[in-house]
């Protein structure tokens, strides 16, 4: 039986605007977008039977239709039933190492890889832009996952322009283990409180959408002027998020006390990041963040940015 292993990387996020209402009910959004080098290992072997199976160790993963690669899976036996009747179903073995709600897109990674995995499998000779309209259909985060690196993200998050690679930074992330944060939650409830603030006309959306693509952070990255790029690290969601979660502020606020390039929520959260340019340092200061709060809830990981999305695990196949 054929089988693929693939590498799924995370992703945090540089800048996170939320410009307005889009007439699909989505909200329409401006983000800069990293893969960093903590992923999970996604492995998808022919079964030669009608089923996919999903197998995932991690108790908060859900190993039936709802999770994402499952639902990735299925949508391309929808979408090349031929495929499916020749070539059949597949085990889907996943090793989670991306902490699950963490604003990481732990579950959107493993779809891309899922999505990539079986293309291989079924020889189904897809272009890019196949493959990133189909990923579109699962979730606004999936076409960036696939193709990874350093990208702007408008429209629902889903129009990608790759960016100039951001090299050598490292990242230190931090989460508390038993907090979770709903990323439907978060938009909601940012719509609630600033959604009378909301760009909903199409001309200033589209003038918007414009201006975003000049604006200081994408400049920053295109003269990698990485000083600016951390002045530049922005997160709407942190507005609800912040003043919800008490122990995100403070875990945000003493990342801000320690000797680092910049500080930001990922995502809709809970994970805070910090940014520093070497390994050494983020090692110092995780042990620094670790000691001042001493709390063995919280976990950490030390990542280096990345240039790639879904790869082939290396050394299988
Ligand atoms: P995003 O940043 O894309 O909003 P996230 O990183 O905050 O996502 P995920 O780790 O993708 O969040 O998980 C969100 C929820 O989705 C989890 O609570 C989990 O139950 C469910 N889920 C479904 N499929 C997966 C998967 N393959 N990996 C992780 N979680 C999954």
């Amino acid at each position: 039986m054929r089988s693929y292993s693939l590498i799924a990387p995370a992703k945090i996020n540089l800048y996170l605007e939320i410009i307005g209402d889009r007439p699909d009910g989505y909200h329409e959004l401006s983000m800069v977008l990293q893969s960093i080098d903590l992923g999970d290992r996604v492995e998808i072997r022919a079964n030669g039977t009608e089923d996919f199976r999903i197998h995932c160790q991690h108790p908060e993963v859900p190993c039936d239709r709802t999770n994402l690669a499952y639902r990735a899976a299925e949508l391309l036996k929808t979408n090349y039933p031929e495929a499916f009747e020749q070539y059949g179903g597949a085990d889907i073995f996943i090793d989670k190492q991306i902490p699950v709600a963490a604003g990481l897109a732990g579950g959107s990674s493993n779809a891309a890889a899922v999505l990539v995995g079986l293309e291989m499998l079924w020889d189904l000779g897809l272009t890019q832009p196949e493959l990133h309209d189909l990923a579109s259909q699962l979730g606004s985060d999936i076409p960036f996952c696939i193709t990874g690196g350093t990208a702007l993200a408008t429209g629902r998050g889903n129009e990608l322009e790759p960016l100039p690679d951001l090299e050598g930074l490292y990242v230190i992330l931090a989460k508390y283990r038993s907090l979770g944060v709903s990323t439907a939650w978060a938009y909601q409830t940012y719509r609630q409180q600033f959604g009378s603030s909301y760009v909903r006309e199409s001309p200033d959306l589209a003038a918007r959408q414009k201006r975003v693509h000049s604006g200081p952070i994408v400049k920053a990255i295109a003269l990698r002027d990485e000083m600016k790029v951390v002045e530049c690290l922005h997160n709407d969601l942190e507005k609800v998020v912040l003043p919800e979660y008490p122990q995100v502020l403070k875990l945000r606020q003493t990342f801000e006390q320690c000797d680092v390039l910049g500080t930001l929520m990922s995502g809709s959260g809970p994970t805070v990041f910090a940014l520093t340019d070497s390994r050494e340092k983020a090692e110092q200061i995780r042990a620094q963040v670790q000691n001042t709060l001493g709390n063995p809830d919280l976990n950490f990981w030390i990542a280096k940015f990345i240039n790639t999305g879904i790869q082939l695990a290396p050394g299988v196949h």
